[in-house]
């Protein structure tokens, strides 16, 4: 029997999308929710902050899952939120060194259009994108069945028997392969610009390249992007913030600036430690962290993801003057080297907000691309030199789109794995989660529970990174804690 005479139901650590989704989903059903989130503003990687006049995106610009039936969507209706999101078609424009490339939504159209910029290459990859559509398209429907991943339980079995039907047979037998070996396997293999659009979406979405991306994982990744970004104004920091409202409505509180600073078991409960010296019983909890993060509040050391098996990040943010320039397309995706994505620089988005109001020439400009977090783990002069070079290197980027950007810049800054590290507090400055290889992916995904009333929620669990992926996150501990505390839960 769990004790009802804590000061909360449930407690949520931090506010990204994965402990928002929970606690707004939570609150919703009724339970007593209490979320303490350590930084100023909610949202973690996919928050927002200001800086001289200007607003950024934290991390998370690309958002998906707000169309009808999205998983992002099926959230803010069961929390009773109205979103407003323009479909965005083509979702992305991809600059390789020699074309321009739009990502455009209708298959019929994107067909025609590959063959038109790709017009020497083998029939395989037309074969290829057939299999993405059939494949992502049910790897799509598995997902917004919101399934519960890894079978752990009878209550996971029971939770993604939803997704179960004859259809299952198209994602399946792909379980456990790569995109390499689907595209070997169909005949789409030789033609390198292809390759690079291909690994350059892959990459950002699963953190892996053809090579080693899980087919199911790269399938979805590469069809989500053709089903429809979403334009909200705003950014992904505009939902967080709806969401704690949500929270707010349904009774439940967001603290910020008072962040958890200690845990332990506490009879059939858990005790917590603030930031401010205070602590709150709670009956469970729900740690929006990756492993290392809830070790270190248990006292214990960081578990960090092995070498290799996840990115960091290093991102520029502009401010510039926009005085002239004609409208641009918000998300452009820059390839440099064909041959070599993963070497930081080579492979950047660059995401473009205009100003509102009487700032509406005053643009913010934010370019990521992926670096090892140990890259940065040098003698300062050397990490400076690096940074240096990154800043140039997303600046050239930059130019293919705003080539006169250069005498535009009124503000310029970076944020290297040390930066995330301090405003998400992720252990070692990892961001994304794992990369997406068959080897984690579905049944073999980490498992969230990590105690009697205690589950992680975020982009180290299934199903992995992204904002969809972690508000999927959200509700399985949604799902976990309220049946643990004998309610039902909205999703
Ligand atoms: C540069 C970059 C670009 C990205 N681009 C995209 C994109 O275009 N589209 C997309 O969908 N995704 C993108 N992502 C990925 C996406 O942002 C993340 O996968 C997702 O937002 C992670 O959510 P999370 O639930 O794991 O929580 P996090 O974002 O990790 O948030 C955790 C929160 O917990 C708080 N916290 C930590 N410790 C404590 C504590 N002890 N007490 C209280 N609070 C605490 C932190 O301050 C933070 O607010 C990007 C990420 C980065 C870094």
């Amino acid at each position: 029997m769990v004790s009802t005479d804590c000061e909360a139901d449930i407690l949520v650590i931090g506010s990204g999308f994965g402990g928002l989704t929970a606690a707004a989903l939570s609150a919703r059903a009724g339970a007593r929710v209490h979320v303490f989130e350590r930084h100023t503003r909610p949202g973690g990687c996919a928050g927002d902050f200001a800086l001289g006049g200007f607003w950024f995106p934290a991390g998370a610009t690309v958002v998906t899952g707000l169309e009808p039936g999205g998983i992002l969507r099926q959230v803010f209706d069961a929390v009773g939120l109205d979103v407003e999101a323009v479909p965005l078609d083509p979702s992305i424009v991809f600059h390789l060194p020699d074309r321009v490339v739009p990502y455009v939504a209708s298959h019929a159209a994107w067909e025609a259009l590959f063959a038109e910029q790709f017009a020497g290459a083998p029939a395989g990859y037309r074969r290829f994108w057939r299999w993405v559509r059939l494949v992502g398209g049910e790897v799509y429907r598995i997902g917004a069945a919101l399934p519960s991943f890894p079978l752990e339980r009878p209550a996971d079995i029971r939770r993604s028997l939803r997704a179960v039907s004859p259809s299952l047979v198209l994602a399946a037998p792909w379980l456990f392969a790569t995109i390499r070996r689907v595209k070997r396997l169909l005949g789409a293999d030789g033609d390198p610009a292809a390759d690079a659009l291909i690994n350059a979406l892959l990459l950002d979405a699963t953190g892996a390249t053809a090579t080693d991306c899980s087919a199911v994982q790269g399938a979805i990744a590469l069809d989500l992007y053709r089903r429809g970004c979403q334009w909200v104004d705003g950014g992904t920091g505009a939902l967080a913030m709806k969401l704690v409202r949500a929270i707010r409505a349904s009774g439940g509180t967001v603290t910020f600036g008072n962040g958890v600073a200690g845990l332990r078991p506490d009879g059939s409960g858990w005790r917590v430690r603030l930031d401010d010296g205070t602590t709150l019983s709670a009956r469970a909890v729900i740690a929006n962290l990756p492993p290392g993060g809830l070790d270190l509040l248990m006292g214990r050391p960081p578990r960090l993801p092995e070498p290799g098996k996840a990115w960091g990040a290093f991102v520029l943010h502009l401010g510039i003057d926009a005085t002239g320039l004609a409208p641009l397309h918000p998300f452009h995706q820059i390839v440099s080297d064909l041959n070599d994505l993963e070497t930081p620089g080579n492979n950047c988005l660059v995401s473009i907000y205009p100003g509102r109001g009487d700032r509406a020439n005053r643009w913010s400009i934010s370019v990521s691309t992926h670096v090892p977090p140990g890259a940065f783990a040098v003698p300062p002069a050397q990490a400076q030199r690096l940074r240096c070079r990154l800043e140039g290197r997303l600046l050239e980027a930059v130019r293919r789109v705003i080539p006169d950007v250069d005498h535009r810049i009124l503000l310029l800054r970076s944020a290297t794995p040390a930066t995330y590290q301090r405003f998400t507090g992720r252990p070692g400055g990892f961001v994304g989660g794992l990369r997406q290889t068959p080897s984690v992916v579905a049944l073999r995904a980490p498992g969230r529970r990590a105690g009697r009333g205690m589950v992680l929620a975020g982009d180290h669990t299934f199903p992995g990174q992204g904002t969809v992926g972690t508000a999927l996150s959200g509700i399985n501990a949604a799902r976990d804690v309220l049946e643990y505390l004998g309610m039902e839960a909205p999703l």
